[in-house]
């Protein structure tokens, strides 16, 4: 059986579980150890049957219990080697540029990446990236499915470290996962495709815009879990600072109710059985209005009005879906 479990989302936390045949899949791990196996308890997913961890990018509301999950598991956990060496970098004692800097920095990748989306909806390599990332990153790579070994208190250490690259598909046990670049200010952040017994389920949050490969990506999906962030009139008027404003609303932040809904409404292809609204912030943002927002959309088309609309919460898990 096929089923989907979002145990936390939004910017305090996020978390998935995709099942498909005998695999388990545990999509980012941004809440700590002990709160993300509670929560599983609380929907009947058993912790210690997960195979794998996955994650989209290493800012913190994805990566926050990570370590901790997956030492206590001893199950591997896959990254885009950008992403897996962003999290190294500032979980070593030993930084190397200043936090304004990597931010800096990731803006500056993201905008390549972004312009290159937008150039060309079929992911490619980005040779300058990859060569930003050998300049400043000294990780060690581990090869995939080797352990590296265990340095006694090194807060980077995993059982198991493998390497996915977007645009190019893997498989995990019976799990097909399809990554792909989202425009944000990370490494190397992804979304998700994950299909397995024919189901495709989506995964698309912490996008500033939904640039043409990530629209080809969500085509034909029957779940689609997708960013609703804010309301641009509660974010404009809101507590954040501006600067802080600007990063949110900046194409490489994340996307609106408005966005969100312009996308169900225009181009959205209706195939999913449930769309799945999440990443909703809480200081700028109400769940009635992001689903407001997105049910007129819907409701402007006859075709969807079979679509199921749901809320993904930061403060509890959804209930499973089950295909
Ligand atoms: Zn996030
Ligand atoms: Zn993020």
């Amino acid at each position: 059986m096929v089923r989907f479990t979002v145990l936390a989302s939004g910017s305090k936390g996020n978390c998935s579980v995709v099942t498909g045949g005998n695999t388990r899949i545990l999509v980012d791990a941004g809440l700590s150890c002990r709160e993300l196996f509670r929560r599983m308890r609380l929907v009947d997913e058993d912790p210690a049957t997960l195979d794998a961890i996955i994650i989209t990018h290493e800012h913190s509301d994805h990566v926050a219990g990570l370590a901790v999950t997956a030492r206590k598991l001893g199950i591997p956990v896959y990254f885009t080697d950008g992403t897996h060496r962003a999290w190294v970098r500032w979980l070593s004692p030993r930084k190397q540029m200043t936090h304004t800097q990597w931010l800096e920095r990731c803006r500056e990748q993201a905008a390549a990446r972004m312009a290159e989306a937008d150039a060309a909806p079929a992911e490619e390599c980005d040779p300058e990236e990859a060569e930003l990332s050998s300049q400043s990153a000294p990780v060690e790579k581990a090869e995939p499915g080797v352990a590296k070994t265990a340095p006694e208190k090194d807060p980077t250490w995993l059982p198991s470290v493998r390497f996915f690259e977007a645009g190019k598909p893997i498989q995990i046990g019976d799990i097909s996962v399809s990554p792909f670049t989202i425009p944000h200010d990370a490494a190397d952040p992804v979304g998700f495709v994950f299909q397995a017994e024919g189901v495709r389920m989506a995964v698309a949050t912490d996008l500033g815009y939904i640039p043409p490969n990530v629209k080809a990506q969500l085509k034909c999906v029957d779940l689609l879990l997708l960013e609703s962030n804010h309301d641009l009139e509660m974010l404009r008027d809101g507590p954040y600072p501006w600067s802080v404003k600007q990063r949110v609303l900046s194409r490489v932040g994340h996307l609106s109710n408005e966005a969100a809904a312009t996308y169900l409404e225009t181009e959205y292809d209706g195939q999913a059985a449930y769309v799945i609204l999440g990443h909703l912030s809480e200081s700028n943002n109400l769940p009635e209005l992001a689903r407001l927002a997105a049910e007129r959309a819907l409701n402007g088309r006859a075709s969807l009005l079979a679509n199921r609309l749901l809320l993904a919460a930061q403060q509890e898990p959804m209930s499973t879906i089950c295909f």
